[in-house]
């Protein structure tokens, strides 16, 4: 459905990207996620007639017409609707990764138009170090003009696939956050390597992957946005992890928006199925006459739209430089928890059809759960917004 408080401009982006789901990503949703790890060929097809579009001048007007401002609720927009399509498919998409999100947020202008076209995964997550990420490990030495990278990088989305990964490093562990920076390693940077692929529950579409770097030297201005010194005052300390940290600001609404497309997509589904077993709404009746189902329908299309309107302010909040870390997580933590309730409502509504793989009600409430956990998962996110609302820092709540 077109949303009445976007404005025209956005709403052409919402048809476009609806029709893209619907008709490049839904038909080979099955097949992805049977393939597991095997490259999605139709994409690459998608990908070539977009670029072929741009250089003649054709595609989504919306999109080309548009000014800075409404990037980040016009991104919002079209991952909700790619992902009502598949969010597997969606992440498999060169030039959707969440490290083109970082280079984006805190890139320098040259960092900007060398990578921001590029694929670019980003690499946060080690063994000993998950919701934790100012305990990672992996280390930056600045030698001559060369970053030298060493360290093991798991679970990152593209990173098979992407062009270049944004590496999260320290300089000095015993400095703790103060020392953190993100680097852009380039694939096929001598020491950079890909140990193995993981075997997933949701989005198999994606490849996921652990990264080794052994020795790997990288040019000194590869160091994405912030300072090199590790010795600073306690203010610019802050500012400097504060600046890695300000990339969630700008991609937690976008998983969020993953969520919400998701969530539609079952409810949609659900509805489907149920009109074709000769079920029929009846929602001006009277709460006597309404059926469990069409209660249980009508919540979760009520949390639904709350998630959708507080993940748009998020991303409105960061179009127009508003500080919106709270409103980020606060949207991605409902619109996580509620995609997952209603890909598992649906699946139990619908019962042997839900659970069945001749429908994709049971794949979407494997594919929901990741984005409950990516970015920060669900108990992280209310962290960070009891820390605000009660005025704590990281050190008072852990
Ligand atoms: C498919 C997939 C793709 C991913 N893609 C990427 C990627 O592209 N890049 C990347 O860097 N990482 C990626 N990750 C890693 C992901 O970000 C982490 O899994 C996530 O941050 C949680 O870390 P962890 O798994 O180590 O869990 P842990 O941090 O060990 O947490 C385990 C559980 O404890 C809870 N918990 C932890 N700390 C607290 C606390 N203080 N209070 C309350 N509860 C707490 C967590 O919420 C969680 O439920 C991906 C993971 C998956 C599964």
């Amino acid at each position: 459905m077109i949303h009445p408080l976007l404005p025209n401009q956005l709403q052409k982006t919402q048809e476009t990207m609806r029709m893209a789901a619907e008709f490049i990503l839904r038909p080979i949703s099955r097949k992805y996620d049977k393939a597991e790890h095997e490259p999605p060929v139709e994409m690459e097809q998608l990908n070539q007639a977009a670029a072929a579009q741009k250089e003649t001048g054709m595609g989504d007007d919306s999109v080309k017409s548009m000014d800075l401002k409404g990037r980040n609720l016009w991104a919002v927009i079209s991952l909700e609707q790619m992902c009502w399509g598949d969010v597997g498919l969606f992440l498999a998409r060169p030039g959707t990764g969440l490290g083109n999100a970082a280079i984006s947020a805190v890139g320098n202008p040259d960092q900007k138009s060398k990578w921001g076209k590029r694929w670019a995964s980003m690499a946060i997550t080690e063994p000993g170090a998950g919701s934790d990420s100012k305990n990672i490990s992996t280390a930056a030495v600045l030698d001559g003009d060369e970053w030298v990278i060493n360290g093991e990088k798991i679970y990152v989305t593209d990173g098979d696939r992407c062009d270049c990964v944004v590496v999260w490093a320290t300089l000095n562990k015993a400095m703790g956050k103060t020392a953190i920076r993100s680097f852009i390693v380039e694939k096929g940077t001598p020491g950079f390597s890909v140990a193995r692929l993981e075997k997933k529950l949701g989005i198999r579409a994606s490849d996921t992957a652990t990264l080794i770097f052994d020795n790997c030297r990288i040019p000194r201005e590869n160091l994405l946005g912030g300072k090199e010194e590790v010795e600073m005052d306690a203010d610019a300390a802050k500012k400097s992890f504060g600046g890695a940290m300000q990339t969630f600001d700008n991609t937690r609404p976008m998983v969020a928006g993953m969520a919400i497309g998701l969530g539609q997509a079952a409810l949609d589904m659900t509805r489907a199925l149920l009109a074709e077993e000769g079920y029929e709404d009846n929602f001006g009746a009277s709460m006597g006459q309404q059926t469990a189902i069409q209660y249980e329908l009508e919540m979760l299309e009520a949390e639904l739209e709350a998630a959708r309107l507080l993940v748009y302010k998020s991303a409105w909040m960061m179009d127009n430089k508003m500080p919106n870390s709270k409103e980020a997580s606060m949207g991605k933590a409902k619109a996580g928890r509620i995609g997952n309730r209603i890909s598992l409502k649906c699946v139990e509504i619908c019962s042997m059809q839900g659970f069945s793989e001749d429908h994709l009600l049971e794949k979407f409430s494997r594919d929901s759960k990741i984005l409950d956990i990516f970015e920060g998962t669900q108990q992280i996110q209310q962290l960070i917004v009891a820390r605000q609302v009660l005025n704590k820092s990281s050190a008072d709540l852990k």
